[in-house]
């Protein structure tokens, strides 16, 4: 699988994480806080006043501990552990990263396997 057919393969993933996630909508996000009370984007650098501003598979398929521990979101957990599993296979799942630093991230990642490390 080529750095192109890897990011498309990255972008479906993200998806149909999206719908789960906009589906069940465990966050309940209302006037700028989350159930949780404050977000767990803060301190990143692709948060923007509009919200994020990149496509991060990894941000789709985290959700916080508190979230975690409520057996309601047991069905949408699963749902996404197992994209993270097909994620992780192909190496597409990196914290906060753009579609850019994933591009990066690759392009390393096979340099250093071509060059026999
Ligand atoms: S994952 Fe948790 S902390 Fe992050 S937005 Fe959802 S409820 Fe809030
Ligand atoms: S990359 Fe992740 S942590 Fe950063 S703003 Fe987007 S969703 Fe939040």
């Amino acid at each position: 699988m080529n750095i192109n057919q890897k990011i498309k393969l990255h972008n479906r993933l993200y998806d149909y994480a999206d719908k789960l996630i906009k589906e069940h909508n465990p966050c309940k996000i209302k006037n700028g806080k989350c159930i949780r009370g404050n977000f767990c984007c803060y301190g990143c650098k692709y948060l923007t006043e509009n919200g994020c501003s990149t496509k991060c598979l990894w941000c789709k398929l985290w959700l916080c501990v508190h979230l975690r521990r409520q057996p309601e979101h047991r069905s949408l957990i699963l749902k996404l552990r197992k994209i993270e599993r097909a994620a992780r296979k192909k190496r597409l799942i990196i914290e906060r990263g753009s579609g850019e630093d994933l591009i990066r991230y690759l392009k390393n990642y096979l340099q250093l396997k071509n060059s026999g490390f």
